[in-house]
């Protein structure tokens, strides 16, 4: 077993903690306090080819690993989780899905201005009705006269609505199948469709400068090839997804938790109380080292989930068992990062409030905690 990381791993890695601490981290308490979206970031992350990482060069991307790029999403989301979860939403959940089912002309049409980040790229799953249950799609789409009619909503979406948004893929109800079940297909939306409707940007306790909305369809019409892949493959497309994006989380928790760690230890190595720095306490002592501990096993975990993707080998299991234990690492982190500061660990121009108030959704993005424990004990045969 090496966990050597080979050179272009390296060089990834590298380039992303630069760029975090040079490009994000002046900016993060900024971006968090206007809840502004960070364009000018966002746009050199294109130009570094980082929106783009593990897709093929033939369609504007840098052609990486997997690995590559969820090390990339550690190092970004330790400088600032909403960037990090702007990276991640448009990778895993926009991009690929037009890597992993697009045709040749879908690739080249809306793959290539992804991956070069020219245009960021929404997934648009949850519903009103929609969320845990994600099968549960209630938006209608109806073939007519060669267009699909549709008519429904989303919920949370990230990246839906930025300057530099493209359009949305969408689940759809589009028949049913042969058991009575519905039949779910995933729909290509750009974003200037009559009829597509995106609402305005939630507010929100954390991730504050990502983009998060509802949308509407009304009569929403695209032509009918805007399929992704085999008419009916929506759910299976959508579970593909996620096992890939929940590796991405692990990844993003990781790098948050790294963040509240790398604040508490500074922190604990200024601050004096009765004579001594805190970092000479050894109940303080114990929370790093817990931290530090907690971290490396998430890391772990990431890293091996990563690695049987890229053998293609199944990973659902390690995939949920990595977002489940990562996401839960970094609250503990965020929590004992805000102790370690004491009252000014409540303070928002320390980091660790800002990180405490944004690891929460961890726990609830891209599948709750609660469904991580069912996926695995399912997988236990429960
Ligand atoms: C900031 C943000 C960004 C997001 N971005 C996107 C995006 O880009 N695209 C997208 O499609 N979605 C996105 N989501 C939606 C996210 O994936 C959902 O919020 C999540 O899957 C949970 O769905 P829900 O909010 O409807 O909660 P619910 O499903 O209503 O769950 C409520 C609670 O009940 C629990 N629960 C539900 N069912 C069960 C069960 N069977 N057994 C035990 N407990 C259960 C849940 O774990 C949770 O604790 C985003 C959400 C947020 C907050």
């Amino acid at each position: 077993m090496d966990f050597t990381l080979n050179e272009e791993q390296q060089a990834i890695q590298e380039t992303c903690r630069d760029f975090a601490e040079q490009e994000i981290k002046p900016i993060a308490e900024e971006i968090d306090r206007t809840s502004e979206f960070p364009y000018e970031v966002v746009r050199k992350m294109g130009e570094l080819g980082l929106l783009g990482l593990p897709f093929p060069e033939e369609y504007g991307g840098a052609g990486a690993d997997f690995l590559s790029y969820c090390l990339a999403i550690e190092e970004i989301s330790r400088g600032d989780v909403s960037i990090g979860i702007t990276m991640e939403a448009h990778t895993s959940l926009g991009a690929s899905p037009f890597n992993l089912f697009g045709s040749k002309e879908q690739k080249e049409r809306y793959l290539t201005p992804l991956a070069r980040g020219e245009q960021l790229w929404a997934f648009g799953l949850t519903e009103p009705e929609a969320g845990s249950d994600s099968g549960g799609t209630q938006t209608r789409a109806v073939l007519r006269d060669g267009s699909w009619h549709i008519n429904g909503s989303k919920n949370f979406i990230t990246n839906a609505g930025t300057e530099m948004t493209g359009g949305v893929t969408i689940t759809a109800i589009t028949g049913k199948r042969h058991d009575g079940r519905n039949e779910i297909t995933n729909i290509i939306v750009p974003k200037d469709t009559p009829g597509y409707i995106i609402g305005n940007a939630y507010k929100k306790m954390g991730w504050k400068a990502s983009d998060t909305r509802p949308l509407t369809f009304e009569d929403c019409q695209v032509p009918e090839e805007n399929i992704l892949g085999q008419r009916g493959d929506g759910f299976k497309q959508f579970m593909q997804i996620l096992d890939a994006g929940r590796v991405a989380i692990a990844a993003l928790s990781v790098g948050l938790a790294q963040a509240c760690l790398d604040e508490a230890l500074s922190y604990a190595k200024e601050r004096k109380q009765f004579g001594k720095h805190l970092s000479k306490f050894q109940a303080i002592q114990f929370k790093l080292a817990d931290m530090d501990t907690e971290i490396e096993l998430a890391r772990l975990m990431y890293y091996k989930a990563a690695w049987l993707h890229m053998q293609h080998k199944p990973y659902t299991r390690e995939a949920s068992i990595a977002k489940l234990f990562a996401s839960e690492t970094a609250k503990r982190a965020a929590d004992q990062a805000v102790q370690i500061h004491g009252g000014y660990g409540f303070m928002d121009e320390y980091p660790v409030s800002r990180y405490w108030r944004s690891v929460k959704v961890n726990e609830i993005g891209e599948g709750t905690s609660e469904v991580q424990r069912m996926l695995i004990a399912k997988l236990l045969g429960c």
